[in-house]
């Protein structure tokens, strides 16, 4: 269970757990503080009368005292329910209400907007805790009870419930450990995205606590503040989801090009496709220093990765090791290895989990799979087979076991031809085309089969949109095409917090003519 692996905290000493960068100030935690904080809490939620199985929120921004709460809930035997930091109060509170929430954890700005239930302030705890007993209630959970509550983002409008328990969450950690058994307590990791999202959990919390790293937070994405950190924390790793590897390399780009030295830059990675890995590093020395010493690997995931962001990082002799999950899988499946990245590729099963194709759907099996949606028994039927978890996602299978994804299958347009267009195949062009700052795809149903209609916000060079989609059907045969396209008006599709374009929305609105 979760408390196994806690209990691993106390023996780490002194070794830093957390470093919280606020700003002004730098805040280091140990994972005898953490080990520490997270007991008194425990103890806290037993006298607030929260008991076993009980649901409590937590909803606050990355930091040391997120880790404190969430450790106190899930070793007490009750069920964390992290809720995304960004999303409003209104969301907060629908799952405050789905979930019969004994008691919310949340942060300041937002307090006086959830009413009715108990509640605290995530910056007050440490002054709470200080006040309690440090003396744990002493039940201690069984592998199938409920860890933890996660909201899917909603990417497709219809956020679940998603049950994972202490075996899953528990086998994911071991698993994914040994997939990539690189990480040791000299290591750092910078954590960017939210923790309420599993893929950050897994990658960028449970992963280096339990191997002892230590992991950093910083209050904004900007990517000055993220070059920063990088520099001065020794930075080993980051998980990213694409956007983000995107975003960062665009600004690489910039200052390049603001120095003058984009061609030659441009030049240099050509040069250095015919190199070593370690060829590229001389190669990009002063590039990969401003990254700081250790800095060595991105992991991306969540999302496709476009193979030129790939190939981008990879010229500077970064790693950029992708996988692929779901929240329902704790969340990972498949990932590339230290040792082998495959561009376009979310890499080989983990030890433990089963994959398998039925028309085209990749279905999954394993320890790490959830038992099912909280209170949605028609959800949880839907989501199974025979015992295997349907993802949703349409695949292909190397002969050496390489996983390929080609999309989600409710995405999946089926034309009025009666072929298949994967929108994620057009969208990674279109964002790469000249005069596009963003492109989303979605099928439009006219009655005959769907239609192929590209979104497009323009970066506000005046390249004509016609030409734009001209030049992005050119790379495709007649029946893979855009066929219709309208132009977003705002800077921002509407998005998740995990950078996903909220697609159902994006239809919604094309679909009403707006
Ligand atoms: P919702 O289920 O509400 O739409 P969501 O899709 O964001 O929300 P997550 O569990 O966060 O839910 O995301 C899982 C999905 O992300 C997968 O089903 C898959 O479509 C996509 N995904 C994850 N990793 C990759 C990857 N490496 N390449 C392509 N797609 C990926």
């Amino acid at each position: 269970t979760l408390s196994d692996v806690f209990a691993t905290f106390s023996q780490r000493g002194d070794t830093t757990a957390f470093v919280h960068r606020t700003g002004v100030r730098r805040y280091v935690f140990t994972y005898l503080d953490l080990h520490a904080l997270s007991l008194r809490m425990n103890r806290w939620l037993a006298d607030q009368g929260v008991g076993e199985g009980d649901r409590v929120v937590l909803w606050g921004p990355n930091s040391p005292w997120w880790a404190v709460a969430f450790w106190g809930i899930v070793t007490r035997g009750a069920v964390a329910v992290p809720v995304d930091f960004m999303s409003g109060a209104e969301r907060a509170e629908i799952i405050a209400g789905l979930t019969d929430a004994k008691l919310v954890i949340q942060s300041r700005d937002k307090l006086d907007r959830l009413t009715g239930r108990p509640s605290v302030l995530l910056e007050e705890l440490g002054f709470l805790l200080e006040a309690v007993e440090p003396l744990a209630t002493t039940h201690r959970p069984a592998p199938d009870d409920m860890a933890e509550l996660i909201y899917t983002s909603g990417t497709t409008g219809n956020p679940k419930g998603v049950i994972l328990t202490h075996r899953n969450l528990v086998a994911n950690i071991l698993q994914v450990n040994r997939h990539i058994p690189v990480v040791t307590p000299d290591f750092s990791f910078l954590s960017l995205l939210p923790l309420s999202h599993m893929f950050e959990q897994m990658g960028g919390f449970f992963t280096p606590l339990y191997r002892g790293a230590a992991i950093v937070y910083i209050r904004t994405l900007k990517p000055s503040a993220i070059m920063e950190a990088l520099g001065e924390e020794d930075i080993y790793a980051i998980i990213a989801v694409p956007r983000l590897l995107q975003l960062l390399k665009g600004s690489v780009e910039r200052e390049l090009e603001a120095k003058g030295l984009g061609s030659i830059f441009r030049w240099l990675l050509k040069v250095g496709e015919r190199m070593s890995r370690g060829g590229r590093s001389v190669l990009f020395r002063p590039i990969q220093r401003k990254f700081g010493r250790n800095f060595a690997l991105f992991v991306s995931g969540g999302a496709p990765l476009d193979p030129e962001v790939f190939r981008f990082w990879n010229g500077l002799g970064f790693r950029v090791v992708e996988g692929y999950g779901l929240t329902e899988c704790s969340p990972v499946l498949t990932a590339n290895t230290m040792e082998r990245q495959v561009m376009g590729s979310v890499g080989t099963p983990l030890d433990g989990v089963e994959l398998r194709l039925e028309e085209g759907e990749i279905l999954a099996r394993g320890d790490n799979i959830f038992p099912g949606y909280f209170r949605n028994e028609e959800a949880t039927r839907g989501a199974f087979v025979d015992g295997w978890f349907r993802t949703g996602d349409l695949g292909e299978l190397d002969p050496d076991g390489w996983l390929r994804i080609k999309g989600r299958s409710k995405e999946l347009i089926v034309t009025g031809a009666g072929v298949n267009v994967y929108p994620d195949e057009i969208e990674a062009i279109l964002n790469r085309t000249q005069g596009v700052r963003e492109g989303c795809v979605i099928g439009l149903d006219r009655g005959k089969g769907e239609e192929v209609h590209g979104v497009l916000i323009l970066d506000g060079s005046g390249r004509p949109t016609e030409e734009i989609v001209n030049e992005v059907n050119a790379k495709f045969d007649e029946l893979h095409r855009i066929t219709s396209f309208s132009v977003w008006p705002e800077a921002e599709f509407p998005k998740t917090t995990t950078l996903k374009i909220r697609k159902f929305q994006v239809k919604e609105r094309i679909e009403q003519g707006g």
